[in-house]
């Protein structure tokens, strides 16, 4: 059956409390905005928030170093669009936190990813089933053309991913920035994980630095430091690391060109991830296939666009 239930949650819980209906344990947060509720329909418990929560909120701090308290946060059940995300402050011990990825409403099931966002289905499914022994029927993983769509989308996201290299490596960091860029805007418009965005973004920003451009850089990297204030919070070494680079002055890349290899240029639209758009982006010239993408793409591609305007 498909579901995103962990069924060590359920059993942990139901053992734990006894009961049908677990209210969330306050020892450690007197501003607790959920509990675990059983969700039979869903096919099993599951964290409901009992307040709205806003964007980056902290929804639950606990102690790694007590197994019992560190068991809690396998209540949070699994989506491949989490509306929240689970990261611990320093890598691999003390505090755990989840945080708001985006608002969260009253009775909303609050759910993370157990995996990267940005993989592909087959990569997801895979991951899921081994290593937590359920398929996930997420709305990201319902069959179908949205499914389809996305799942381009996702792809052209590897691609792009996988190119940058052969592009520093031939010296053309303007070409990878497009490219940084365009991953960070299909990530944005497929609802994948603000920290993955946030990785992009810190991809461009490197790009934007290599390529002497200032402005553009500074721009980047101070989104990538608001996305990861967000989803990690104010302790992370991620957050810290964006933190520091703020107002950090960059030379270019000696030798860098404008000049790309005819087998290292693409066009996959930055709003679908189609290869082979025609139209661009007179500003900061990312490819879309035409005017209706580019369009629906401005609402999330703005944000960073207008940062190429002005030489730096
Ligand atoms: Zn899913
Ligand atoms: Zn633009
Ligand atoms: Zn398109």
């Amino acid at each position: 059956m498909a579901g995103n239930r962990l069924k060590r949650a359920q059993e942990m819980e139901f053992t734990k409390q006894g009961g049908a209906v677990a209210e969330a344990d306050s020892a450690h947060d007197s501003s607790v905005v959920w509990r675990v509720v059983d969700m039979p329909d869903k096919g099993g418990a599951g964290v409901l928030a009992t307040a709205s929560i806003a964007v980056g909120a902290c929804i639950s701090a606990e102690s790694e170093m007590n197994p019992e308290e560190y068991e809690t946060r396998f209540k949070f059940n699994h989506s491949c669009i989490p509306n929240a995300h689970s990261c611990a402050d320093v890598k691999g011990k003390s505090t755990r936190y989840v945080f708001a990825l985006r608002a969260i409403e009253e009775g909303e099931e609050i759910l993370i990813s157990y995996c990267p966002t940005w993989w592909p289905y087959a990569q997801r499914h895979k991951e899921l089933k081994a290593k937590f022994d359920f398929e996930c029927g997420c709305e990201a993983c319902v069959e179908g053309e949205a499914r389809d769509a996305r799942e381009r989308g996702l792809a052209a996201c590897m691609t792009l991913f996988d190119m940058v290299p052969s592009l520093m490596q031939a010296k053309c960091p303007r070409e990878a920035l497009k490219m940084a860029h365009t991953r960070m805007d299909l990530l944005l418009h497929l609802k994948c994980s603000v920290v993955e965005v946030a990785q992009a973004a810190y991809d461009a920003f490197q790009m934007a630095a290599a390529a002497g451009m200032g402005k553009v850089s500074r721009a980047f990297v101070k989104y990538s430091y608001e996305c990861r204030m967000l989803a990690l919070g104010p302790h992370s070494a991620e957050t810290k690391e964006a933190a520091g680079l703020l107002n950090a002055a960059w030379s270019p890349m000696p030798g860098a060109s404008l000049v790309v290899p005819p087998a290292l240029l693409h066009n996959i639209c930055a709003y679908c991830g189609k290869n082979g758009a025609k139209s661009t982006c007179g500003v900061c010239s990312l490819a879309y296939c035409d005017r209706t993408c580019q369009t629906t793409a401005w609402a999330d591609h703005k944000k960073l666009c207008k940062c190429y305007k002005r030489p730096s």
